[in-house]
């Protein structure tokens, strides 16, 4: 029986609503969540990501600012930057798009956010209130996991987890998120031996690799739920059959652009998982809907207020 699809643009969209009625509450208490989005220089992806944020941020009513120092910029102009923004009190949250310019301290930038305004969740601090089961800011993609299994209603306390992946911006906060949700979690990574037979352990699979379609039907336990975090472009025609060879929408749009969406998880995932999130439309969505939470948590929990009922994930 093919599996059921998560459809992350529809559990986005009612956060986002959510999110837009707290904005509408907030500004009648007068207060209005801001956020600071810094774009260094001209990085074309990163151009296309703030762009949808700053678009999310306005039709949520969340007030946005993008910064734009230039390609040039030292480490030094950057931390000056960042303490600007630390002190301003209209500004909730601070986010800084990587990748940052080769000649930029990267982790020396990230750490002088302040991490009460860290709507990454990245800093080691909000790394921390994580892992402590503490309030604080948790990172938007692992955030979001845990949304759709939530919304999707399913189980997490006491089922088996694996995750695929050992990064600090997905990885290991999401294996931190099902632990705290009471999975029993196991994290793979490049040097995990047999992880097809570990894989097939799960009730719970997470891929977030980085690698086109990697996770095929062996890795799957049937009836499994099998999210899948993974973005990779495929451009190379042999690839594009390999995966979607009888996939008339996918023909098109592949002939049209030259390129498709296709995550860590293969095609043929879906005849023997329970449920899978698909690539475009799963993860993705739920990454900018929850920079739109955490904005808003950021702005509650720096007023002191409400920070009960939006530090449930
Ligand atoms: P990353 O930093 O490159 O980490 C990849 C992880 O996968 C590493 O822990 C690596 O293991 C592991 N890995 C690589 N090859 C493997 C293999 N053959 N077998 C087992 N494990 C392997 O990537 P990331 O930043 O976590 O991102 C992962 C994917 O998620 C990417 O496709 C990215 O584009 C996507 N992503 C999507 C969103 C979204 O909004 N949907 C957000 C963020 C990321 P080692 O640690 O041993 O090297």
């Amino acid at each position: 029986m093919a599996a059921t699809i998560l459809d992350g643009t529809k559990i986005a969209q009612e956060i986002r609503v959510e999110v837009a009625a707290e904005v509408k509450s907030m500004a009648a208490a007068g207060v209005r969540p801001g956020l600071a989005v810094v774009l260094v220089g001209h990085n074309p992806a990163s151009e296309i990501y703030v762009r949808g944020k700053v678009k999310a941020c306005e039709e949520v009513g969340i007030h946005s600012e993008k910064l734009t120092p230039p390609e040039s910029s030292s480490t030094e102009d950057l931390l000056a930057l960042i303490e600007e923004l630390n002190g301003r009190e209209d500004v909730d949250g601070i986010l800084v798009q990587l990748p940052l310019p080769k000649q930029v301290d990267a982790k020396k930038v990230l750490l002088a956010v302040n991490p009460a305004k860290d709507v990454d969740g990245f800093h080691p601090m909000n790394v921390g209130f994580l892992s402590t089961q503490r309030p604080g800011l948790v990172p938007c993609t692992p955030a979001g996991v845990m949304e759709i299994l939530r919304r999707s209603g399913v189980p997490v306390a006491g089922r088996e987890a694996v995750v695929v992946g050992r990064s600090d911006i997905v990885g290991k906060p999401v294996a931190m998120l099902l632990l705290n949700a009471n999975a029993t979690v196991t994290v793979c990574h490049s040097k995990t031996h047999d992880l097809a037979g570990v894989c097939r352990r799960a009730d719970i699979l997470v891929a977030a690799i980085g690698r086109a379609g990697m996770i095929t039907r062996d890795f799957v336990k049937p009836g499994a739920t099998v999210i899948d975090v993974g973005m990779n472009m495929v451009t190379d025609p042999a690839e594009f059959q390999r995966f979607f060879a009888g996939n008339a929408k996918r023909e098109e749009t592949f002939r049209k652009k030259g390129s498709t969406l296709i995550g860590d998880v293969h095609p043929e995932v879906a005849e023997v998982a329970g449920a899978l999130t698909p690539v475009p439309g799963g993860v993705g969505p739920l990454t900018i809907a929850m920079l739109m939470f955490n904005t808003v948590k950021a702005a509650k929990m720096r007023s002191g207020s409400g920070v009960a009922e939006l530090s449930r994930v």
